[in-house]
């Protein structure tokens, strides 16, 4: 087997959604910046987000509220430092996006509208009806073809390289050839997405895989604080698909089977606005004490909000209702469940996106600075994606600086050894399947490592993640063809999310507390004195390692959380 020229630029973005697109466009005016993408930016899962963006630019309202919502939102676990830059940052992160041409939705003076969110003493979510992220990220992805850069569409990136203490590149698979190629860069920035199919049932694209989580942890970085899933209390029962909080923000009910708006008994001031922790659980309470429909959902009711407003601020959710659930929300209630949503946890980082690995980068849900701690307040996320961006693309120029350019030779044995791995997968004609594998591991995480969490519930599924881990050494990808064999991806794409299920149930089990989303029924309490710390995991040979780390704490005092 003989190497193909290695490619080389300054830098290189591992991600085209919104982190990605940011952070390259930060770089590009001085430096060589290539974006690699697994998907074509547009179908990045930035683009699916509905609901909104937070900033305080409402006259009554400041970035301290919003640091204080964001913080109390966190169970006090997210590092203050980092939220008080978010939420510094956050109007100038609208505002430019504003510029390059989100159509933002508009109040009758002008001005951006805001609609409530879960959490948020002011109605602090700027939006765009209920497709904000399919706005920023077409205005965010025009400004990166404005600037020139570089794009990698359709290749996935297979492993980063380390040499003498520091990143010097990475493999990826051309998925439209199949060729293996090796790239040097000064500097690689991690900006993947998160990582929620690993559970059956996501609001996640099937592209959410957390594939930049497995390379970091491969190279000796840790991830953080992984048993923090979010469940967004809103999905579509059948199709798990997202009905934003938007809904509730403009005024939508939660009901049980007995006609009962239930959030009363669980969040008696905030109602259906609590953050989406308390209302995932209250809907899985009812749910689990028999006051659900068939056992299984509660009801969203939007009737009382009439069709003109429905037709105005919720058009795309009335749009899934019908075509997903045979409901129209204008005449009928949404038959509504918890799932999967959001990965709290990622790759252990500062708020300026160094990893503890020189020239290694971690920018938007795959990264872990952390600004949610243990639960994020929704509107958080989009945010997150553009201010670290323009942050981390900065830091990134510095150090740039003085950085040299590694040799081309320092990738070539890494790209000769992930050939022959692919090479092996694509030889195995038969053996385990990855469908099964991939829905076993899902359906074990949705029942075992949920909303309610317990011991024997999470020993129960470690090992049977560890038998579907070992399971995968046998898999077979079924045809051995190079061009366009997406059924090697899905393989990829699986070894990679069974390495971080195994990290979320390991988390989950060594944390005897209950704190934000992660809630045990065998340990109800928060425990300050024992968990008030970050959980790290780092892989050592194919052990991982796990360790608490402190919280940076800051201008607000740790409290008890009530809504
Ligand atoms: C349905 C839904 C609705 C949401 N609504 C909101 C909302 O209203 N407000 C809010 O604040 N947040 C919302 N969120 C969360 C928010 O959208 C995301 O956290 C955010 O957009 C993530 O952006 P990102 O740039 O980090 O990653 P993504 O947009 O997920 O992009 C990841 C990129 O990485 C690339 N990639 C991944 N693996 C590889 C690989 N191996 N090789 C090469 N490329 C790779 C992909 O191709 C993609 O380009 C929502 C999320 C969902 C799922």
């Amino acid at each position: 087997m003989t190497c193909l020229p290695v490619k080389k630029h300054d830098v290189l973005v591992v991600g085209a959604g919104l982190a990605g697109l940011r952070t390259a466009i930060e770089l590009a005016d001085k430096h060589d910046v290539a974006i690699l993408t697994k998907v074509h930016p547009l179908r990045s899962h930035s683009v699916a987000a509905q609901g909104g963006i937070n900033a305080a630019i409402g006259e009554d309202d400041s970035w301290e509220s919003h640091a204080f919502d964001t913080v109390k939102g966190s169970d006090y676990l997210a590092d203050q430092d980092a939220v008080d830059l978010l939420t510094q940052e956050a109007p100038h992160a609208v505002i430019e996006s504003e510029q390059w041409g989100t159509a933002f939705s508009r109040t009758a003076e002008g001005r951006i509208a805001q609609r409530p969110f879960g959490g948020a003493a002011f109605p602090r979510t700027c939006y765009a009806a209920d497709r904000t992220g399919h706005n920023l990220l077409h205005t965010t992805f025009e400004q990166a073809l404005r600037m020139g850069i570089t794009f990698y569409n359709e290749w996935f990136v297979t492993s980063l390289v380390r040499s003498k203490g520091r990143v010097c590149g990475l493999t990826a698979l051309d998925i439209a050839s199949g060729e293996v190629h090796g790239f040097v860069a000064r500097a690689v920035v991690l900006a993947t997405g998160g990582f929620g199919r690993v559970y059956a049932r996501s609001t996640n694209a099937l592209i959410n895989t957390g594939d930049g989580c497995a390379l970091a942890m491969r190279v000796g970085v840790p991830l953080k604080d992984m048993e923090f899933i979010q469940f967004h209390p809103t999905t579509l029962y059948g199709s798990s698909i997202l009905i934003t909080e938007g809904a509730r923000g403009e005024g939508g009910y939660l009901v049980n089977s007995e006609g009962q708006r239930f959030m009363d008994k669980y969040a008696p001031d905030k109602m259906e606005l609590a953050p989406r922790d308390i209302v995932a659980r209250a809907i899985q309470t009812e749910i689990n004490e028999g006051r659900g429909f068939d056992g299984e959902y509660v009801h969203l009711d939007l009737r009382h909000l009439g069709k003109e407003k429905i037709l105005k601020r919720l058009p795309g959710i009335r749009e899934i209702s019908m075509h997903f659930a045979n409901t129209d929300p204008v005449d009928e209630p949404i038959p509504i469940q918890p799932g999967q949503h959001y990965s709290m946890g990622g790759i252990h980082s500062n708020k300026h996106g160094e990893t503890p690995l020189p020239g290694l980068y971690a920018v938007g849900e795959n990264s872990c600075m952390s600004v949610h701690g243990a639960n994020r307040l929704g509107g958080n996320s989009l945010l997150e994606t553009l201010v670290f961006g323009q942050i981390v693309g900065q830091k990134v120029s510095e150090y740039l600086v003085d950085a040299e350019a590694p040799d081309t030779t320092c990738v070539e044995d890494e790209e000769f050894s992930v050939r022959e791995r692919l090479q092996k997968l694509l030889l195995n004609e038969s053996g385990e399947s990855v469908a099964r594998i991939r829905e076993d591991m899902g359906r074990t995480m949705d029942r075992l490592v949920g909303v309610y969490r317990v011991q024997t519930e999470l020993e129960e599924a470690l090992r049977r993640i560890r038998v579907l881990r070992s399971r995968f050494h046998e898999v077979a990808v079924g045809h051995g063809q190079r061009l366009f064999n997406f059924a090697l991806i899905r393989a990829l794409e699986l070894e990679n999310m069974l390495l971080l299920a195994e990290v979320i149930a390991m988390g989950a089990l060594m944390r005897r507390e209950s704190r934000g989303a992660h809630w045990r029924t065998d340990y109800p309490k928060r425990d300050d004195s024992g968990f008030l710390k970050h959980s790290l995991f780092t892989l050592v040979d194919d052990w991982i390692k796990t360790e608490y780390v402190e919280v940076s704490l800051g201008r607000f005092e740790v409290k008890e959380r009530k809504y």
